[in-house]
């Protein structure tokens, strides 16, 4: 990682020194090219800091942690799907989401600023088939920790079925443990039902396993209708205060999640100036509100 990231900052001071040198393109820049720089800080974060690498070592580290916790106590469950459930005989389980959360795809973001491109399914299905996601530090050391257990890591995943079998190659390849007798690598789309609200998954889930914990980097990791204003948003994690940091582990994300479609009520459509004007509307300053 170390590597790609110094040969990305180098990428990014040429292309800093090369705008200078064009003097008065800087002026003439369109709009769009000052949208793109919006997710470097967030790309780099990830990349280079040693704050990211320690945070999601320390998520993973905790949950481990947790796991044991859990795995003595046969009322215990992360599933509000569980909640009324005679669940206590039934084998473990966890419950990951893959991106970002088990598998590093910032190199797909870095290639989005580089080349000033937002998000298309097309862009981000070439990416999922090059197999090259790594693992997010400490994610490995716990899914493997979770297996020896006996445990069963069940993979809840929003990449479409269609990418399931690069995926699951991906995964494999880093020595993420892949049950050989049970599908755990559950895509979006793969039953009828299974949408992008992951809620029927985890019923699947939870039909058969009493699931331990849940990890991920998205609200709609853990729980349904994330797809809200902010408000609503920010209620479903108070609602659900006794959850997180216990049975609920949550890894930081900055790149993307539902939190910036909320940002921008979910209308991915808008063009990139009416969405930076929402993005820009939402930041607080605390300023005084002149009269004059
Ligand atoms: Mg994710």
């Amino acid at each position: 990682m170390k590597k790609l990231a110094v040969a990305l900052s180098v990428v990014a001071v040429a292309i800093g020194c090369a705008a200078l040198a064009r003097g008065a393109s800087r002026q003439e820049a369109p709009v769009t090219h000052a949208y793109a720089t919006e997710n470097l800080n967030a790309v780099l974060w990830v990349q280079t800091s040693a704050e990211y690498e320690a945070a999601t070592r320390q998520a993973y580290a905790f949950a481990e942690m947790m796991l044991d916790a859990a795995l003595a106590d046969p009322t215990w469950s992360a599933l509000t799907e569980q909640e009324h459930a005679d669940f206590g005989e039934l084998p473990p389980a966890v419950i990951l989401d893959v991106d970002e959360t088990v598998l590093d795809n910032s190199p797909n973001q870095a290639r989005q600023v580089l080349d000033d491109r937002d998000f298309t399914t097309e862009s981000w299905h070439e990416w999922v088939r090059e197999e090259r996601a790594r693992p997010i530090p400490g994610a490995l050391a716990f899914t493997r920790a979770a297996a020896a257990r006996g445990i069963r890591v069940f993979y809840v995943t929003n990449r479409r079925h269609e990418v399931e079998g690069p995926t699951r190659r991906n995964l494999a390849a880093q020595g993420f443990p892949l049950d050989a007798g049970v599908d755990t690598l559950l895509t979006r789309d793969e039953q009828p039902e299974w949408g992008g609200d992951k809620g029927s998954r985890r019923a699947h889930v939870a039909a058969g396993h009493r699931v331990l914990l849940q990890l991920g980097d998205n609200l709609g990791d853990f729980v349904s209708g994330v797809s809200v204003d902010r408000d609503a948003r920010q209620a479903l994690v108070e609602a659900h205060a006794d959850y997180w940091g216990r049975r609920w582990i949550m890894l930081p994300n900055p790149q993307y999640g539902s939190w910036d479609g909320a940002l921008i009520g979910f209308q991915f459509g808008l063009d990139r100036e009416a969405k930076r004007a929402r993005k820009l509307g939402a930041l607080e300053t605390l300023r005084e509100v002149s009269d004059e």
